[in-house]
């Protein structure tokens, strides 16, 4: 059986992006797939879901050819007859102009997310939307919130290179949970333990398998991350841990934070946070006293109401301590933002109307049942046209979703790779290959490496790519633009030279272009991003997104968060699980066999309290409703907080409705941002 080892880069929403070796097999199927060893940040690290992948690409529940409902909506396969690619895509491109001369052209809601991060793949949708005149999506369900905080300090949209773990004598880990969803992050951290005694904090809700493996857990309760790093930067200063002279070169109104940081005492923290005031103490006694100070920054505690004013305020720390001048030391959000590429062909961006409104992607429950502080006064959403995401489960509020998709006025398209809940409620399925069966490229949030994935399998059956789906049906709607006439491949290429990097032909024949600033850049010692080059302590909320009023200029812990109250006293963190990714891998036989059934992690004394056995079903709800899961008794986090994980398709619960059933669409501030982790409920035996 001829087998070769092909690159690869795993297109998934993990900040990793991992440079992949894939076995291929026979020219067509591939075997185990393994992490590309001289790629420096991955360094032959993937995940098992990836390792796995052939469990995915060969699955038997793949779509293979374009399908037509002829059931009732949700169904499921048995409701979708096959098609032609001819007909489906006329009748798609009939519909979604019915909607536009019905009801104009914002009336068409092209939706997508990060299913794939390949910027062809997924950007394509852009450029037909510019083009068509078509509601805009406000892109606010996953890093909205730390984008909106990491600007409001440090003003540019990159940290320090991941690779720099390995050189620090300190790594904090805060609200992220890299052993389940970031493998190669505990790598480094391994590094820079074995290499340099280093130490490993974790600051999260749970006692995570991060938190397993660290020398420090602090678990506050969640949205309280602002108070406990305003109290600890009250110690730094008053210890004698603040870099005064860093400060005076770097920062915009350190004697000012200084005096707003008076009040905000350990003692104070405690009773906000939970977390006694001793660890809080002892905490900043250790990050103080360590130069090289790394801050890995997960997502967890910026899906709050209040996520954005937390980050901010976790990034003042290297600020205060001066940490962001050492190699190793300093603080890392995303690095998506790093390579200033020009994506005007990719999204058609010359051809942007920004007078056309923008829709947010997380109140899609609220835009689909017609919700007017969505919609203005525009039209309803008539027509949607859906690739890489699956709302139906991972939009807030699914209730609402579920409602919306209902509506028997909605004409819904999705492009996928399987029948996901959300195809299932689509007029027209069609079929979508995988990252190994079209070429496209990446950036990543976790390192500095732009890469290039190529197609090495042929499209399974009669399925296509994104790419060639949105330019067959540019051409049946009559959208002109360039982009719609270039290959993937082509397209990356005229990307990669107007934003000044080489070319498809002159790029590293590995696939990936490192792309890490000089070391001055890195740590912001050239200044940061602000026009004053000064890392800000004073955040000006206001350029940074309308809803500013409750937001005060210097870090703080901002309660604007659903707390609770006697009907509710509980707090629900709908955490991510090691063997899902999204709803990515939720339907593969070994993720499944490993995560068993969507369960409640609970407090004993929370069972206790509730009359519940380890392993008894407990009904969780609030004022959107309840849903059953099985409960475990676990030690690892307050007596207040509920930890479910995993993106569990709706139909694994009981009642048919998942965990984002309890979930808001409120809009975090400033400018939105889904609130997955900030949900008080009630809990009663099932
Ligand atoms: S760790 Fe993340 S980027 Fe790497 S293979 Fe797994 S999902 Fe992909």
């Amino acid at each position: 059986m001829p087998l070769d080892i092909l690159p690869s880069v795993c297109p998934h929403d993990c900040p990793s992006a991992c440079a992949l070796e894939v076995e291929r097999i026979d020219g067509n199927r591939i075997g185990r797939i393994h992490g590309a060893a001289s790629q420096t940040y991955t360094h032959g690290v993937v995940c098992a879901k990836v390792a796995r992948y052939a469990e995915r690409q060969h699955h038997p529940d793949r779509l293979s050819q374009p399908l037509r409902r002829v059931g009732d909506k949700g169904v499921g396969r048995a409701a979708f007859a096959p098609i032609s690619w001819n007909d489906a895509l006329d009748a798609v491109a009939e519909r979604l102009t019915r909607a536009a001369q019905h009801h104009g052209s914002q009336a068409v809601w092209p939706y997508y997310y990060s299913g794939t991060m390949g910027l062809v793949q997924r950007d394509g949708i852009n450029r037909l939307r510019h083009a068509m005149r078509y509601s805009r999506e406000d892109l606010t369900i996953c890093s909205m919130l730390t984008a909106t905080g990491w600007r409001a300090g440090v003003g540019a949209p990159r940290g320090v290179d991941g690779r720099e773990m390995a050189k620090a004598d300190l790594i904090v880990v805060w609200g992220g949970n890299p052993v389940s969803t970031q493998v190669n992050v505990m790598a480094h951290v391994t590094t820079a333990r074995r290499e340099r005694g280093a130490k490993l904090v974790v600051i999260d809700p749970y006692r995570t398998a991060s938190a397993e493996v660290a020398d420090l857990h602090l678990a506050p309760l969640p949205g309280t991350d602002g108070a406990l790093a305003c109290a600890i930067m009250h110690v730094l200063f008053k210890e004698g841990y603040a870099d005064r002279s860093y400060m005076a070169r770097y920062a915009d109104d350190p004697a000012g934070l200084e005096t707003h940081l008076l009040p905000r005492t350990p003692e104070w923290a405690a009773a906000i946070t939970g977390l006694p005031e001793d660890t809080i103490v002892d905490f900043a006694r250790l990050y103080g006293r360590t130069r090289r100070s790394y801050i890995r920054l997960g997502y967890g505690f910026s899906r709050s109401r209040n996520g954005a004013a937390q980050l901010f305020a976790v990034t003042c720390l290297p600020t205060v301590t001066g940490a962001w001048a050492y190699e190793g030391g300093g603080a890392l959000q995303s690095n998506h933002g790093l390579v200033a590429l020009d994506h005007t062909l990719t999204e058609g961006l010359d051809m942007l109307d920004r007078s056309t409104r923008r829709l947010d992607q997380s109140r899609i429950g609220p835009v689909l049942t017609g919700d007017r502080r969505d919609l203005g006064d525009g039209p309803p959403v008539t027509a949607l046209f859906i690739q890489n995401t699956n709302p139906l489960v991972v939009a807030p509020e699914s209730g609402l979703v579920r409602q919306g998709f209902l509506r028997d006025d909605l004409f819904v398209c999705v492009h996928e790779q399987f029948m996901t809940e959300t195809a299932a409620m689509a007029d027209i399925v069609l079929p979508a290959t995988t990252f190994l069966e079209h070429d496209d490229f990446y950036t990543a949030g976790g390192h500095t490496y732009l890469q290039l994935g190529r197609a090495i399998l042929p499209p399974y059956a009669e399925c296509r790519s994104n790419h060639d789906v949105i330019c067959a049906l540019a051409d049946r709607l009559g959208a002109c633009h360039p982009g719609f006439a270039m290959t993937a491949l082509e397209l990356i290429d005229h990307t990669l030279r107007a934003s000044g990097l080489p070319g498809v032909t002159e790029f590293p024949e590995n696939g990936w272009l490192d792309c890490r600033p000089p070391f001055e850049t890195d740590h912001f010692l050239d200044g940061f991003g602000h026009a004053d080059k000064k890392f800000h302590f004073r955040a000006d909320w206001a350029a940074l997104g309308h809803d500013h009023e409750h937001l005060p200029a210097f870090p703080d812990h901002v309660a604007v968060i659903d707390d609770g109250d006697p009907q509710r006293p509980y707090r629900l963190v709908a955490a991510p699980s090691r063997s899902f990714l999204n709803t990515s891998f939720n339907n593969t036989p070994s993720g499944i066999a490993r995560e068993g059934r969507p369960t409640a992690l609970l407090h004993p004394a929370a069972l206790a309290e509730l009359g519940l056995a380890d392993g008894e079903r407990v009904r969780i709800g609030n004022g959107k409703g309840s849903v059953v899961v099985h409960a475990r008794a676990f030690d690892g986090l307050q007596p207040r907080v509920v930890i479910v994980e995993g993106i569990w398709p709706n139909q694994a619960f009981e009642e048919g409705f998942g965990i984002n059933l309890l979930t808001s669409a409120d809009p975090g501030l400033p400018r939105g941002g889904a609130v997955f982790h900030d949900t008080s409920v009630w809990l009663r035996p099932a």
